[in-house]
């Protein structure tokens, strides 16, 4: 399996580079905020719970997403591989996907981190809140505050892949054909050596 995790700050374009690669390589797609909102929009009491963390632009604790996952990657066995988007954002959950993908003799193949400068975050996500219908997209303080939480407990993660020498830099301003092309290259390196 191709497992990949596509790593940045809220509003590097996650989310539009998944869909693409997602195509091109066949692979499944998991994004926990997806998988956040659709149990707050079906009134699980998942969502309930997660609701007023997602609300305030704070992390939803880790036992939350990390059950989250451990369900969906049990229904995900027969894929040829995951584009996890927008997970994992702290270090306990890093531990926990790769313990549970070792427990099916899987692993990460890398971790793409788009770079993309603080300013042109919050102008990306405030353009993007004029139509997603996203309440943490409309108000530019909780998209400052969800940057903050990103520096703060998310970073993290890219160092911990690092040490695993996982760990790619993708630039991710310019034209998205011309980011999905250097992904791929990068996705294609990874998949040679893994
Ligand atoms: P996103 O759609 O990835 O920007 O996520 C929207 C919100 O969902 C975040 O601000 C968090 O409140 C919550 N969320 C999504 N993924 C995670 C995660 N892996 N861990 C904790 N909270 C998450």
């Amino acid at each position: 399996m191709l497992n990949i995790i596509l790593f940045g700050p809220p509003g590097a374009g996650k989310g539009t580079q998944s869909q693409k690669l997602v195509e091109h390589y066949q692979l499944e797609h998991i994004s926990t905020g997806d998988l956040l909102r659709s149990e707050m929009a079906a009134g699980t009491a998942l969502g309930k719970q997660a609701q007023d963390y997602m609300q305030k632009g704070a992390l939803v604790p880790d036992a939350v997403v990390i059950g989250m996952i451990e369900s969906k990657l049990k229904a995900q066995t027969h894929a040829k591989g995951i584009i996890f988007d927008g997970f994992p954002r702290t270090l306990a959950q890093a531990q926990a996907l790769d313990e549970l993908l070792q427990a099916h003799g899987q692993k990460i193949a890398c971790l793409l981190s788009l770079e993309v400068e603080e300013g042109e975050l919050t102008k990306r996500i405030l353009e993007r809140g004029k139509t997603s219908g996203r309440i943490d997209d409309q108000n530019e303080e909780l998209v400052k505050r969800r940057v903050q939480v990103y520096r703060n407990e998310t970073e993290i993660v890219a160092t911990h892949y690092e040490k695993q020498g996982k760990l790619e830099r993708i630039n991710g301003i310019g034209e998205i054909e011309e980011i999905t092309q250097k992904l791929k290259t990068a996705i294609d390196k990874a998949a040679a050596k893994s």
